[in-house]
């Protein structure tokens, strides 16, 4: 079925069979390595937490690369040196073959699952949740946009229209009072 099969392909990396995709918005799946490394900044690239508020500046390291948030006791336990803190690049910067999660092309076989696989698809999940209901908010809004302008559009056409009809009726008013018989204009013009 198409639809079985576009569930396991990732809209970055061509990944064909991917262990798991996840929607980024209604027409975009990717899978767990692209949707971590496209959403950096929403979790620490070690330790693979999702941040729900941004950790404090004096507890957090920037990727000198890329938006990457790292708790500052992960970026020590991943760099030798703390002087490096001025000139830190995240795991996934620092090695271009890393990965977050192994793509299935990697290991033909079973993918095994280790703790920080395990991690990496549980970040990606509760990522993809969060991109989905930012999502899902901002349909609804425009909805709600949307059905307020009709109603101001209703509005607007209805005073018009009322508007309208006042000026027929004192028009046809007008018209009464400045010729209150107009047979009789008819009769004298013969
Ligand atoms: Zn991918
Ligand atoms: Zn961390
Ligand atoms: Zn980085």
């Amino acid at each position: 079925m198409n639809q079985e099969q576009s569930l396991h392909q990732c809209a970055a990396c061509g990944e064909q069979e991917a262990f798991l995709t996840y929607a980024v918005n209604a027409l975009r799946r990717l899978c767990t390595d692209c949707l971590l490394k496209e959403h950096r900044n929403l979790f620490c690239p070690v330790c693979l937490h999702v941040h729900v508020t941004s950790p404090p500046p004096e507890q957090s390291i920037l990727c000198l690369n890329c938006p990457s948030i790292t708790h500052l006791a992960c970026s020590s336990s991943s760099s030798a040196d703390a002087d490096e803190a001025s000139s830190f690049t995240c795991p996934p910067c620092s090695d271009p073959n890393f990965s977050f999660f192994p793509k299935s092309h990697q290991n033909g076989a079973e993918t095994v699952l280790g703790q920080e696989s395990s991690n990496a698809l549980v970040a990606a999940a509760n990522i993809s949740a969060v991109l989905m209901k930012n999502a899902a908010a901002e349909l609804k809004k425009e909805a709600h946009e949307k059905i307020f302008a009709a109603k101001e559009a209703k509005q607007r056409a209805k005073e018009a229209l009322g508007n309208l009809q006042e000026l027929v009726r004192k028009q046809k008013a007008l018209e009464k009072s400045s010729n209150p018989n107009p047979n009789k204009r008819k009769n004298s013009d013969r």
